[in-house]
């Protein structure tokens, strides 16, 4: 692989630069560091306006759907100049990468012509309600009932650590249609207005003090057919496009970590001396960002040419959230005494990092993952996939 950018990607990247000198916007909080989260939701809605504006706003969407028709390659140059700026984290990250690669995959000609655009410019947010209290690892557990009645669908039960539905217009969700089959193919995926009668949305508070993320309660939500995308019993298939936008998304955010800021903090406090166990604790960071940098590259590049990355992803969740852990820890102990003061970017970046051993996927599950795909070794656990849900034993 050449990691230096061929003429057109070097066109490309200059082209972006030109767009984000003029755009950037000056004020633009994270969602992780403590800031107000209504106003932050609001600084990240008007800068996909401007992006959408500017023909900037799905940079992997087809020309035909209002994105930049662009690949993989020039998704990472975009990121990369995003990052540089700090404005490459945004709330709405569910609605662009994730939801809209699956309406393009899956959507009727209806769906995508009444979605994709009030989705492109933020009219419309949207927030992802697959987890549930007993389904997250093993994500098709789910039990979160729809019950076909006429042209509609009745969806009773519950969902969790939904981030930002609180925000939201619309959620992508996964319920069981069929509990007489194997748990993985009784499942349909739904397109679901999160007014609708009988939607509570109960923000979760988090350690950091924020509420990021909600549980979700759904009493006989009346939905219509035709916000089903896909197939009856065909939504598991469906999901896994939304998952592995998922991937592409949670690998991009090894660019979270500022690290010229860390480096800057530990010179600062050290009175511009770190001691030999701060620059070895640093190097460390530094060259594991570094690693994952190429590591997110690969990843893409397998995507972009249609192949599922598993062992890759696995193996960057894994690091990422263990670099994480490692740089907001090491960030504390620079700060000494002053990391017990609140609020502060480093200390509330410190609470957040236990997440990325969590979310989309546990490190415990990425283990899993290596050890079957990458080692060979046995599976784990009983093979259930066989098995109806109805006969499966549930707590
Ligand atoms: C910041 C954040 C944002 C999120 N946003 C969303 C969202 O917007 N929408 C959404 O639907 N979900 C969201 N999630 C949920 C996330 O996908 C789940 O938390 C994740 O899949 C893990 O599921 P769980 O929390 O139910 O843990 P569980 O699956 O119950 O796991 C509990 C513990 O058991 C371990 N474990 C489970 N199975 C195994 C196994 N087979 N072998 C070894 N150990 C195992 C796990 O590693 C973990 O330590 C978010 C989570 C976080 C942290």
């Amino acid at each position: 692989m050449d990691f230096n950018d061929s003429d057109s990607e070097a066109a490309f990247r200059a082209e972006a630069i030109a767009f984000l000198d003029q755009w950037t916007p000056k004020e633009f909080g994270s969602y992780t560091s403590g800031d107000d989260q209504e106003k932050v939701f609001h600084q990240h809605l008007a800068w996909q306006k401007t992006l959408a504006a500017h023909g900037w706003g799905a940079i992997t969407w087809p020309e035909a759907h209002g994105g930049a028709g662009k690949g993989p390659i020039e998704q990472i140059i975009w990121n990369e100049e995003l990052s540089r700026r700090g404005v490459g984290h945004s709330m709405l990250a569910v609605g662009i990468g994730m939801v809209g690669p699956t309406l393009i995959a899956h959507g009727t000609p209806e769906q995508q012509q009444r979605f994709l655009q009030p989705l492109l410019r933020a009219d419309e947010t949207w927030c992802q309600l697959f987890s549930e209290p007993g389904a997250g690892s093993d994500l098709a557990g789910l039990a979160t009932r729809a019950v076909r009645d006429g042209d509609d669908w009745i969806i009773s039960g519950q969902k969790t650590w939904c981030s930002g539905a609180q925000h939201n217009h619309f959620g992508i969700l996964i319920a069981r249609t069929d509990p007489s089959v194997p748990k993985h193919k009784g499942i349909t995926y739904f397109l679901l207005d999160m007014s609708s009668p009988g939607i509570e949305v109960r923000p979760l508070i988090e350690m950091t003090g924020d509420s990021h993320f909600n549980e979700v309660f759904l009493d006989e939500v009346r939905v219509p057919d035709a916000a089903r995308l896909g197939p009856v019993d065909g939504g598991w298939g469906v999901a896994q496009t939304t998952l592995m936008n998922e991937r592409i998304a949670m690998g991009g955010l090894s660019n979270l970590l500022r690290f010229d800021d860390l480096l800057a903090l530990v010179v600062s406090e050290s009175d511009g001396a770190p001691s030999e166990a701060q620059r070895v604790e640093l190097a460390h960071v530094y060259s594991q960002l570094r690693c994952l940098e190429l590591l997110n590259a690969r990843i893409v590049s397998k995507l972009g040419r249609g192949v599922i990355p598993t062992a890759e992803s696995s193996v960057m969740k894994l690091a990422l959230a263990s670099m994480m852990t490692k740089a907001n820890a090491l960030a504390m102990r620079a700060l000494g005494t002053k990391a017990l003061l609140r609020p502060g970017y480093w200390q509330n970046e410190y609470l957040f990092a236990p997440a990325f051993h969590i979310a989309g996927g546990t490190s415990e599950v990425q283990k899993n993952v290596c050890a079957e795909r990458v080692l060979g070794l046995p599976r784990e656990g009983p093979d259930d996939r066989n098995t109806p849900f109805d006969q499966l034993p549930r707590n």
